[in-house]
C-alpha cells in the first residue's frame, strides 16, 4: 500500500498547472515524462474556451535535471477549434503557459538556468558545467540565447530609456587600434549598452535615442564632449575627477621624460605659425652653409613638430592609429611610433595580471636601473617568471622609459631628444623614471610609503620644477575636492604662470573644457564605478578570447 501511495504522489505530480502526468519513465540515460493534454483549451485568440478538439500533436521539452539525469518531457498536445464567430483563428495549438514559451524547445525554469550560468560562466565553461548537472546545452545555444535576451531587452529600453546621469567611457578591444564605448548608468550603479566603436556620430545617436540623460560624466574633452553637445544639449557635461587627475600624470610625465619639450627654438614651442627667417639669398661662403644647413634643419623639426601636434589632437580625439595614418597621409608604421610617445601606459596598470608588463614593474624598474634595457634580455627574465604577455607590448611599455626619445627616426630622435634631469631614489640610489616620478608627483604624501616620500623629496631637492609641478598637482587635487569653483580660476592663473610648458598646457586643456572641469568641482558624479565596469568587460573580452563580439559583451555586461 506504501509503494501504491508514492506511486499516486508521483503521478500527480505535473511539470504545470492543467497537465496531467501520463507516465514517468527512467531509461539508461534520461528520465522521460510524458504529459497528458487538457479536456478544453483557451483560444489565443479570443480567449474563449473550446471543448472542440482538432488534433493532437506531440511537443518534446527539455526540463531541470532530476537525480543528476536529464529530463525530457513529452506532451501530447491538442490543436482546437475556435468556435467563436467572430474570431480570426479558426484552429489554434494548445499553449502551455508559465512551462515553456510558445516555440521554446526548453522549459522557462530550464531556460532561465541556462541563462544565469550563461551570463556568469561564458559559453564554453557553461557547457561543461550544465552537462555535469544533467542539463547538457552547446555553448552556441547558451550564447545565442544571452544575445536575444539581451536584444529583446534593449529593444523594450526599459533600462536604457530612463538613465539619468549617464558616465560614459572607452575601453579597448585592442590597446591602441580599436576602441569601444560603454555606458553606465550611475545612480543605478549598472550598465546600460555597450558600443562597438568610439566615434562621435555613433555616441550622439545614442544621446538622440535616450533624451532623459540630464548629467554626463566621460573623460576629457574630446569626441564623447561633441556628442553631448550635438546629441544631449539639455544635458550638464562633468569632466571625470580621476581622469583629470591622470592626465595631470600624464602631463608631468612627459614633461619629466623629454617629451613635453616640443624643440629647444622658443620661436616654435609658442606652437603657432611664426615665420621662420627667411634663408640667405646666396651661401657660396662656409659659414652662410652651416647656417642654412641649420635653417633647413630647422625649418624640418618645425614641420615635425606640427605633424606631431596634429597626431597627438587626432589621438586624444579618439582617433585610432588607421584614420590617423589615412587623414593625414602618413604611413601606419610612423604614425604608431609617434603615437606610442603620447599613448603612455593606461591608470589601470595597477591592477595588472601576469600578461601585462606592469605586473613585473619592480623588477623591469630594478634591472633598468642596473642598465639592463634591451627588450630581448628583459623579456627572456620576466617570461621566465610567468609573464604570458606579447614581446611588443613589453617593448611598448618600456619605450617611454628610454632617457632619448623612443625609436624614431635618427634626426627625429636628435630633434626632439629631451634634457633629462636622473634623480636617484635615495634608498637604492638608482634612477627614478619618469613613470615613477610621475606617479610619486600627483600621489599625497599621507598614501605615500616612507621610501616614496623619500624619492619624493629628492626629486624635489632635485629639480625645481618638480617641485612646482608638485605643489600644482596638490593644489589641484584639493581644488576637485573642494567643492568650490572659485579656486579653480586661481589655480588656472598660477599654472600658467608657473613658467613650465606641461602645466601650461594642461592649464590650457583645462580651460578649453572649463564648464565640464568646473562641474567636476561641484557635482557629486565620477566615473569611478565605470572603470570598475570596464575591468569587468576587459575581463570577460580576454575570457572569451578573439570570440567576443559587441553583442555579447553587452549581454554580459548589462544586468540580467
Ligand atoms: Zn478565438
Amino acid at each position: 500500500m506504501r509503494q501504491q501511495g508514492v506511486m499516486k504522489a508521483s503521478m500527480t505530480w505535473s511539470p504545470a498547472a492543467g497537465l496531467n502526468v501520463v507516465s514517468v519513465e527512467r531509461g539508461g540515460q534520461a528520465w522521460t515524462i510524458t504529459l497528458g493534454s487538457q479536456q478544453l483549451s483557451v483560444c489565443p485568440g479570443c480567449g474563449a474556451r473550446s471543448k472542440s478538439r482538432h488534433s493532437t500533436y506531440w511537443r518534446t521539452l527539455r526540463d531541470l535535471s532530476a537525480q543528476g539525469a536529464p529530463v525530457v518531457i513529452n506532451a501530447r498536445l491538442g490543436r482546437w477549434r475556435c468556435r467563436n464567430q467572430l474570431c480570426d483563428r479558426r484552429i489554434f495549438t494548445e499553449r502551455v503557459p508559465g512551462l515553456a514559451s510558445p516555440f521554446a524547445r526548453r522549459t522557462v525554469r530550464l531556460a532561465e538556468i541556462v541563462r544565469l550560468i550563461g551570463y556568469n560562466a561564458g559559453g564554453r565553461p557553461s557547457e561543461r558545467l550544465m552537462k555535469r548537472l544533467g542539463m547538457p546545452v552547446s555553448d552556441t545555444t547558451i550564447l545565442a540565447g544571452l544575445r536575444k535576451y539581451a536584444g529583446a531587452r534593449s529593444e523594450t529600453g526599459s533600462l536604457a530609456s530612463s538613465v539619468r546621469v549617464a558616465g560614459v567611457d572607452d575601453w579597448a578591444w585592442r590597446k591602441g587600434h580599436k576602441y569601444g564605448t560603454i555606458i553606465v548608468d550611475l545612480e543605478r550603479r549598472a550598465v546600460v549598452d555597450v558600443l562597438a566603436d568610439r566615434s562621435a556620430a555613433t555616441m550622439t545617436n545614442w544621446f538622440r535615442d535616450h533624451p532623459n540623460v540630464d548629467v554626463v560624466s566621460r573623460d576629457r574633452a574630446g569626441l564623447y564632449a561633441e556628442a553631448a553637445r550635438e546629441g544631449a544639449p539639455q544635458a550638464k557635461q562633468v569632466a571625470d575627477r580621476f581622469h583629470l587627475m591622470q592626465n595631470f600624470r600624464e602631463t608631468v610625465e612627459r614633461q619629466l621624460g623629454g617629451y613635453e619639450a616640443p624643440i629647444r627654438d622658443s620661436r616654435i614651442s609658442g606652437g603657432g605659425n611664426q615665420a621662420l627667417p627667411a634663408l640667405p639669398a646666396r651661401s657660396d661662403r662656409r659659414s652662410d652653409a652651416v647656417a642654412r644647413t641649420r635653417l633647413i634643419r630647422r625649418d624640418r623639426q618645425a614641420v615635425r613638430q606640427q605633424i606631431f601636434n596634429e597626431i597627438r589632437a587626432l589621438f586624444e580625439g579618439g582617433n585610432s592609429i588607421g584614420e590617423i595614418a589615412r587623414k593625414l597621409g602618413l604611413g601606419r608604421r610612423r604614425v604608431e611610433r609617434w603615437v606610442r610617445r603620447i599613448d603612455v601606459p593606461d591608470h589601470n596598470t595597477m591592477a595588472s595580471t601576469p600578461s601585462s608588463p606592469a605586473y613585473f614593474g619592480v623588477l623591469l624598474e630594478r634591472r633598468w636601473a642596473e642598465g639592463i634595457t634591451k627588450v630581448r634580455h628583459l623579456f627572456e627574465e620576466i617570461r621566465r617568471r610567468g609573464y604570458t604577455g606579447s614581446f611588443s607590448h613589453l617593448a611598448r611599455f618600456l619605450a617611454p622609459w628610454r632617457s632619448g626619445a623612443p625609436s624614431l627616426d635618427d634626426d627625429e630622435q636628435e630633434a626632439l631628444a629631451p634634457v633629462r634631469v636622473r634623480t636617484l631614489d635615495a634608498m637604492t640610489g638608482r634612477a627614478i623614471s619618469p613613470l615613477i616620478a610621475a606617479a610619486l608627483c600627483i600621489k599625497p604624501r599621507g598614501q605615500m610609503t616612507a621610501r616614496q616620500a623619500a624619492s619624493v623629496d629628492a626629486l624635489k631637492a632635485g629639480s625645481a620644477e618638480f617641485t612646482t609641478m608638485r605643489r600644482l598637482a596638490m593644489q589641484f587635487r584639493g581644488v576637485l575636492r573642494s567643492g568650490t569653483t572659485e579656486r579653480l580660476d586661481a589655480w588656472l592663473t598660477d599654472a600658467r604662470a608657473s613658467g613650465i610648458y606641461a602645466m601650461q598646457r594642461f592649464a590650457k586643456t583645462i580651460h578649453q573644457d572649463l564648464e565640464a572641469v568646473r562641474n567636476a568641482v561641484s557635482e557629486p558624479w565620477s566615473n569611478g564605478q565605470t572603470e570598475g565596469q570596464i575591468n569587468k568587460l576587459k575581463t570577460l573580452k580576454r575570457a572569451m578570447y578573439g570570440r567576443a563580439g559587441v553583442d555579447l559583451l553587452r549581454a554580459r555586461m548589462m544586468p540580467l
